[in-house]
């Protein structure tokens, strides 16, 4: 049989690769995308029910246009699908000067500030008392402060997914899933994709295959890519949820004092048998996409250490947990850049924790480098070259 061949090929279809599919699809491209699961799944990266979104960017100001575009983005899907994706809630950061965890990079809390100003982000900054009287459900410090994010919320993951792989399928995307990509290779009229099924041709490959980047990279740039286990946790609420539903509660990222770590969270957006998300991050012990999740849970831990002081009325029971893979490079910024040895494949990890607010419109930019050579917004801080230069 002829080998079946492509404008572009897609491989990894959770966040980054569903969306850049979507919109190669839609700027008229003959694209498949590949997945070795059938996203959206609950083994990679982008499962969990949501995401935070905020518009002042504490890990870089340069990515405030990607979240502003992937807002507008998924805004257009909702229109198109009906479906709803971005959920508005405000976000509330509380730091303080005796802080011992950052969130992702150092200052966190002061580049999120510096971010709003520099990008003319609404927002408030708020005392211990302002957030108390604000958020009663946050028992904060007399030292703590907050900064305050109207526009800030949350996405939905599992939604953001489908709905851009089915999109992209309405303008002619090839999807195939539960199908592993086992090798690209790269020659002088293009790309040749191996799966376990068959072998395909392109023109351009995305290679976006989340925390299974050592699969597809040489040994010697696989260590910039760390891959560390992550849980998640519903607890039960106590008293009226109405005080935890989205509209009286935000999406917040709390750096403790003390504690040596943060914890975020999530409004109430199943009724009172969902509980509440909250989670807290872990770089204890690195691991791999395919190793067996052998961690026992840390959920009473950290109820005991970081929440039960600080938001009473969530209680102990854990109603749930989840384990979800980051994948972190040494400065905590994304690498979006021509795969290493092959020019024609375009190399995405964008994760350290934070990418999804960012990924709709780092798949239209992607989408715009394989069409028009380049992108209308910036790509070049996330090149390789700052790590061997
Ligand atoms: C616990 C947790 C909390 C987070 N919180 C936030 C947050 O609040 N806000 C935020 O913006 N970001 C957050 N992030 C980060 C965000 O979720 C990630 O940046 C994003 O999900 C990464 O998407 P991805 O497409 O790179 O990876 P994935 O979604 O994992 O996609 C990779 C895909 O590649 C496929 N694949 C792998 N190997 C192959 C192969 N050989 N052949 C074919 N397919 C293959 C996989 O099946 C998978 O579907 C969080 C991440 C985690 C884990």
């Amino acid at each position: 049989m002829p080998l079946r061949e492509f404008d572009t090929i897609v491989i990894g279809l959770g966040a980054m690769g569903s969306a850049a599919v979507y919109q190669l699809a839609k700027a008229g491209k003959h694209v498949l995308g590949i997945d070795r699961f059938s996203p959206p799944h609950d083994r990679g990266s982008s499962h969990g029910d949501t995401r935070i979104t905020r518009l002042a960017i504490g890990e870089g100001r340069h990515l405030t246009p990607f979240v502003r575009r992937s807002h507008d983005i998924w805004r257009e899907i909702e229109r198109e699908t009906g479906v709803e994706l971005l959920t508005v809630t405000g976000g509330l950061i509380i730091s303080n000067p005796f802080a011992t965890a950052h969130t992702h990079v150092p200052q966190f809390f002061e580049n999120t500030i510096a971010a709003a100003n520099a990008h003319g982000i609404p927002h408030e900054l708020l005392d211990a008392t302002a957030i108390r009287r604000r958020f009663p459900q946050f028992r904060v410090h007399d030292n703590d402060a907050g900064y305050f994010e109207p526009q800030a919320g949350f996405l939905r993951v599992d939604p953001c997914i489908r709905s851009q792989l089915q999109l992209a399928q309405k303008f002619g995307a090839e999807i195939a899933t539960n199908e592993k990509t086992t090798g690209v290779v790269q020659s002088a009229d293009g790309i040749t994709v191996e799966t376990d099924r068959t072998t395909y041709r392109a023109r351009h490959a995305i290679l976006s295959v989340g925390a299974w980047v050592p699969d597809f990279i040489d040994r010697k740039v696989a260590p910039l890519f760390r891959i560390f286990r992550q849980e998640l946790h519903w607890f039960d609420l106590e008293g009226p949820i109405a005080d935890f539903e989205p509209g009286r509660f935000p999406i917040f990222i709390w750096e403790m004092q003390g504690a040596g770590k943060a914890i975020y969270g999530f409004p109430a957006i199943d009724g009172a048998r969902g509980g509440i998300k909250i989670a807290s991050e872990r770089y204890d012990a690195t691991t791999t996409a395919d190793s067996p999740n052998s961690k026992t849970s840390d959920a009473a831990e950290m109820h005991r250490n970081l929440i039960a002081g600080n938001i009473p009325r969530v209680g102990s029971r854990c109603l749930r947990t989840e384990t979800c893979l980051y994948t972190v490079t040494p400065d905590a910024g994304f690498v979006i850049d021509r795969h290493p040895d092959m020019d024609k494949v375009i190399f995405v990890s964008a994760c350290s924790g934070h990418g999804f607010k960012h990924s709709a419109a780092i798949g239209e930019a992607l989408a715009q480098r394989v069409v028009d050579g380049n992108s209308r917004l910036d790509l070049s801080p996330f090149g390789f070259r700052r790590f061997t230069h």
